[in-house]
């Protein structure tokens, strides 16, 4: 490709309001146009980075032997009623009507169509296991869109949904999936973790992981154990139960509780500041309504309450925090006071909270806390759990050493589903001894799209991106310093040419443009391989130059050919996009 033609309008200058690393460098390379929030134009260099990861996905996918289709983004509403989602999903669910009033949907996700095809086209297990698999434009509108192709409200994802006959079926297919999904992240030059995930999100009954690509920028907490390879989402991450709490609270004597006056005293900052040590000893009162109904939860004051594990411990649809009218009406005080003595609400104790043997905790009283609140004496410990989130400091549930957070961007997603969909749809077939049953389900996605965006948030250095070779949109950049001089033009020509026809995908910078402008675009575009055509072209040497290398070197221009070549085999050989 010619860059004279070619439509890249590289920016000095990026909006403010661009945050994340990745979005700034998108914009100013030229890879990508907003058009509303959350929705974007991909320009030529971020189509054909685009496709790069498509291909590799599509690879990947191909290869344990699924089988690629394009499902419908236009969906009827019945359908998703049938699910039982039209409801649920709520606003994130682009909804509209057709001429004849009828409602659809466009498709956030396919479970319901791609189970609705099952159901009519497969009656027996003779054709399962099956894994089907599209790459597509997905329509979720987010709350808060942001971060560029990170969190879009159109954007492109791979999913993959498998049918098996049995749970040990869908047991390998999971692998096999989980497998080709660390191939991919891979080959995208991704550094990434596998981690443990909670299932109560979707809904299903099984195992899930995600894939996290670790980068500050991202929305999820990864905990990583610095010992053995445990990792999970901190949703779902446990910590090893503390000495305290497993000893069981000792049962030596407390001073009876005691009323203790705390005027303007409300938040844990204020009262940490004011018991000094003493605050180790803190228990934090937070009301929720689960389901439209209040419950109380109870963790140590420098803990947080994992809404999740709260979530699933009572099987709660949805969960709030309640506002301050309900803690008024729950409490009998203004927010800032509550606590677990003679609390008429049910109450989550975190094992560790109820592990203390005295505490300083909320009296329900305005301007009131108790001292000397001793768990299992002055208030029930009859919901006892893990109702906390880990933190730094906690140690690993399976060997003990110390836990790690990183930030993580989820950048792909596996999941056994089991027979959620194909209960609600009817999707059954003729098992083995010809009773019917419904089939046992999975599904598996990678955002595309965000995947590039994570990407860029590790691959990249002061001067702009930095492309691993499987993702570059084009691998070679040849520039000549003056496009104007016939023999630097003839020679960039010959390189140009030569390249393209040994199947190496270059971009030639044939504009006049000053030099300094030319360096500026290419390191900020960040092709792999930077060839330079100047004053020693009448001798045929060229400067070649790796990305992040930090000197060029001066070649004979069949040398630089064979670099290059070299250089850019392993990609070309596997992904190949024209
Ligand atoms: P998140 O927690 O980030 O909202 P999710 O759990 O809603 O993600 P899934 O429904 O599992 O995501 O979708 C599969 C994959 O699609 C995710 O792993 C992610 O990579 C990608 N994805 C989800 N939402 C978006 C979005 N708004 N923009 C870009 N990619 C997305
Ligand atoms: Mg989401």
């Amino acid at each position: 490709m010619r860059q004279q033609n070619l439509l890249m309008p590289t920016l000095r200058e990026v909006p403010s309001d661009a945050e994340a690393v990745s979005h700034r460098l998108m914009l100013r390379a030229g890879l990508i146009r907003p058009l509303a929030a959350g929705v974007y134009t991909y320009l030529p260099l971020g189509r054909r980075a685009l496709r790069k990861a498509e291909a590799i996905v599509r690879e990947e996918m191909d290869r344990i032997g699924a089988q690629e289709v394009l499902l419908p983004a236009m969906q009827p509403a019945e359908l998703w009623r049938e699910s039982g989602r039209y409801g649920v999903y709520g606003p994130e669910l682009v909804r509209l009507r057709d001429r004849h009033d009828r409602e659809f949907a466009l498709g956030p996700t396919h479970e319901e169509v791609v189970t609705a095809l099952v159901r009519d086209e497969i009656s027996s297990y003779r054709k399962l296991p099956l894994t089907v698999y599209q790459i597509q434009t997905k329509f979720r509108d987010e709350r808060r869109p942001r971060y560029g192709l990170l969190r879009g409200r159109e954007f492109l994802m791979k999913d993959a949904y498998s049918f098996d006959t049995d749970w040990e079926g869908l047991d390998a297919t999971y692998r096999v999936m989980y497998e080709a999904y660390h191939r991919i992240f891979t080959r995208c030059g991704l550094i990434y973790r596998a981690v443990e995930a909670d299932a109560g999100a979707i809904g299903g009954e099984g195992e899930t992981h995600e894939f996290m690509a670790l980068a500050e920028i991202g929305e999820d907490t990864v905990v990583a154990c610095s010992g053995c390879d445990y990792a999970a989402n901190l949703e779902k991450a446990e910590a090893a139960v503390s000495q305290q709490a497993q000893a069981g609270a000792d049962e030596g004597a407390a001073p009876p509780l005691e009323r203790w006056h705390t005027p303007d005293i409300r938040t844990i900052a204020q009262l940490t500041e004011l018991l000094g040590p003493e605050a180790s000893r803190l228990m934090k009162t937070l009301l929720y309504v689960a389901d439209g109904k209040p419950v109380a939860v109870m963790v140590r004051g420098a803990d947080e309450v994992n809404e999740v594990k709260v979530q699933r411990y009572l099987g709660a649809e949805q969960l709030e925090l309640a506002d301050a009218e309900t803690v008024q009406t729950v409490t009998g005080a203004p927010v800032g006071f509550a606590g677990p003595v003679g609390l008429s609400v049910p109450l989550l104790v975190d094992r560790e909270a109820a592990a203390l043997s005295e505490g300083i905790a909320g009296a329900n009283e305005r301007d009131y806390h108790y001292r000397h609140v001793r768990p299992g004496r002055d208030f029930a410990l009859a919901h006892t759990g893990d109702f906390r989130e880990v933190r730094l400091g906690d140690r690993c549930v399976r060997c003990g050493e110390p836990l790690t957070l990183y930030r993580g961007i989820e950048v792909g997603h596996v999941f056994k589903l089991g027979t959620k969909y194909s209960t609600a749809l009817g999707a059954r077939v003729a098992g083995v001894s010809g009773t019917e049953q419904d089939v046992i389900m999975g599904c598996y996605g990678i955002g595309v799209s965000r995947l590039l965006s994570a990407v860029l948030e590790q691959h990249h250095d002061e001067q702009g991106i930095v492309w691993p070779l499987s993702l570059a949109p084009f691998y070679a950049h040849i520039l000549p310093v003056s496009i104007t001089d016939n023999a630097q033009r003839e020679l960039a020509e010959e390189l140009y040419n030569r390249l393209q026809s040994l199947g190496v995908e270059a971009l030639l910078d044939d504009r006049e443009e000053r030099p300094g402008v030319k360096f500026k675009d290419a390191d900020l575009i960040g092709l792999p391989v930077r060839l330079v055509v100047g004053k020693r072209a009448g001798e045929r040497v060229v400067e070649y130059k790796e990305r992040q290398a930090p000197e060029a070197e001066s070649l004979a221009v069949e040398e630089a050919i064979r670099r290059v070549l070299e250089l850019v085999k392993p990609s070309a050989s596997f992904v190949g996009v024209k």
